[in-house]
């Protein structure tokens, strides 16, 4: 769920890469004359030493920038984001150079793929290019933070018409929440979106890339096009529960709202689903919760609410899941610089992220904390991005990351997995009375379900859109067509009305503008269950698999580090077996997970008619 800041992920691998820009000899080209491994080594060294002084620059100013939004802070992020993509761009063209020389380490050679191909954005070396492309992807992402949608006409902002997506049951309303919301914030973008494109792919050319999207599915210990088959393959593994679940949440809806609003057939309509992209549908579990099974017992929010959380106590409850498991405590920093809650006189961008603004220790998080309990399990997970950051904080400053991108998504997830109610009681917020007996089992399945399982066609089809539109399969005037047309195939979902040929309805999801590559939501999706049954089997768990919680278990902390402390210093099978002792990723754990909401959604779907 969420993100690790999507200007901090560019931050990492591009805006903070450094190299030429700051050196005195910036027109020198690195030695790349029958270069020797001896010069690669060098060259990555010095690249190194100048990106990790860079980053810290730069994260400060995307900070300010993101807790800030002005003219002048956007003008200073654009600025040094320019100057971090010449010098990513520079230290990828001359890592290209160092790829095929003889006699390389392996350590070496992984930096160097990791210099050629980690830029999200890579700007061409034509004269303004880096400008041109900076300017757009900051004027993005701060209309996205600008952005509004309407309720009643009356003007609702990014984070209120999120959360009132989840509340609100009026279909007019909804709609035009949703409609408002599309119209207003995506369709301005458009062009823009079209003319970063098209630049972009003309930096990935020049580093031997077909386009951006190749490029993207290049960090992965594999070829681009081996990445695109693991992905369809896991996606083919978990999508029979997913198409039982469609079929009986349609069936709720349609009860609920009738025929006219939802029919009983095809596809289900968008806005219905209690989120603005239809991604998770847990906000909307009232109305497909089972009579008998369905009441769980408790509501998070409201236990919350009842101990008096406020969003400082919630963050020191998240902080407290990890001491539990042997982590040090959080620095002092990080209370003294976090974001928790939303000011009120200025702009900010939202959208819950994890920083790492030294390399070191200054780690942060920036949300806008409602006492709710969707934002307790995003507290969880950020600070998962957090404990992950500071335990590989040793490594040299192209290690500084997971072990693939999906890994540093999934690490806070299987900590939120944890969130059961054996752990509510554990942490004092349940009574422990109020445990929910085992025959309400399907009701905690079903809740859980309408999050995780509802998300992976969602996270598998936003880069099969950004790959198409890399690649040129999507053109702009097919740009809103083609989302909807993959939201159809994959999710079985329709929009509320009519969208006009001019709309730019990619661009109403933050990832769009904001330049965060997706898929690595889809594989956190499906690796925080392998971790999750990894750390119950350490902790010597024996009942149901969804009812395991491995708080306080210091041995499952232990092993944990062990991954988490590798970084991004070995391949990805390798750090996963450190963990979970397999090296393959599959979704065999998460089908075991929900088991038993299987077999009943598949009894309640008998003589329905499934599928879209
Ligand atoms: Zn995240």
């Amino acid at each position: 769920m969420k993100i690790a800041a999507s200007l901090l992920a560019i931050a990492t691998m591009s805006l903070a890469t450094p190299a030429h820009a700051l050196q005195a000899d910036q027109d020198k080209p690195a030695n790349t004359e029958n270069p020797t491994a001896a010069d690669a080594r060098e060259f990555v060294e010095a690249t190194e030493k100048q990106m990790f002084d860079f980053s810290i620059d730069a994260a400060r100013t995307y900070w300010i920038n993101s807790t800030y939004i002005t003219d002048d802070t956007d003008a200073l992020a654009a600025k040094v984001g320019a100057q971090g993509t010449t010098m990513a761009v520079n230290a990828a063209i001359d890592a290209a150079q160092f790829k095929d020389v003889a006699g390389l380490d392996p350590v070496t050679k992984r930096k160097l793929d990791k210099l050629r191909g980690g830029i999200v954005l890579p700007a061409p070396t034509t004269e303004g290019a880096a400008t041109e492309l900076n300017e757009i992807a900051t004027k993005l992402n701060s209309a996205y933070g600008k952005g509004k949608g309407t309720l009643n006409g009356e003007e609702i902002n990014g984070s209120d018409i999120e959360a009132a997506m989840g509340t609100n049951r009026n279909p007019e309303e909804l709609s035009e929440m949703w409609e408002s919301w599309h119209s207003n914030v995506g369709a301005p973008m458009k062009d823009d979106y079209a003319r970063m494109v098209e630049i972009a792919n003309e930096g990935a050319k020049e580093l031997g890339f077909a386009d951006v999207g190749a490029m993207w599915r290049s960090g992965y210990d594999m070829p681009a096009d081996d990445f695109a088959r693991l992905t369809d393959k896991l996606w083919a593994q978990v999508k029979p529960l997913y198409d039982e679940l469609h079929c009986y949440t349609r069936d709720k809806l349609n009860e609920k709202y009738g025929a006219a609003v939802q029919p009983e057939t095809g596809p289900i309509r968008a806005d219905l689903l209690g989120n603005m992209w239809a991604q998770e549908w847990g906000n909307i579990y009232d109305i497909v919760a089972p009579a008998g099974a369905g009441d769980i017992g408790y509501d998070t929010t409201e236990l919350l609410v009842a101990k008096d959380y406020d969003a400082m106590k919630m963050v020191k409850a998240g902080e407290g899941f990890f001491s539990s498991l042997g982590f040090e405590p959080l620095p002092e920093s990080f209370y003294e610089r976090s974001m928790f809650t939303k000011p009120a006189d200025r702009e900010v961008v939202c959208h819950a992220s994890a920083w790492d603004i030294d390399n070191k220790d200054d780690i942060r998080i920036k949300m806008c904390i409602k006492v709710n309990g969707d934002d307790f399990t995003t507290i969880h997970h950020e600070l998962g991005h957090n404990y992950y950051q500071r335990a590989y904080n040793e490594l040299s400053y192209l290690q500084l990351d997971g072990a693939n991108d999906g890994f540093h998504e999934a690490i806070g997830d299987m900590i939120a997995l944890s969130i059961t109610p054996e752990y509510l009681v554990q942490v004092g917020l349940l009574d422990a009375k109020k445990v929910p007996s085992a025959d309400k089992d399907t009701g905690l399945l079903l809740r859980q379900a309408m999050d995780k399982v509802a998300f992976l066609p969602f996270g598998l089809l936003v880069d099969k859109w950004r790959w198409g539109v890399f690649k040129g399969d999507i053109q702009p005037d097919n740009y809103t067509s083609a989302w909807h047309d993959l939201k159809l195939q994959y999710q079985g979902i329709t929009p509320p009305v009519e969208r006009p040929a001019d709309a730019f309805d990619p661009g109403a999801k933050y990832h769009i503008p904001g330049n965060t590559p997706y898929s690595r939501y889809f594989l956190a999706r499906i690796l925080q269950f392998q971790f999750y049954k990894a750390a119950c089997d350490t902790a010597g768990w024996t009942g149901p698999l969804h009812r395991c919680s491995f708080y306080g278990n210091e041995q499952v902390g232990a092993k944990l580090n062990a991954m988490l402390e590798m970084g991004a210093s070995k391949p990805w099978p390798d750090a996963l077996e450190a963990f979970t002792g397999t090296r393959e990723m599959d979704g065999s754990a998460m089908i075991s997970y929900f088991a038993p909401l299987m077999d009943w959604l598949k009894e309640e779907n008998t003589g329905k008619s499934c599928g879209w």
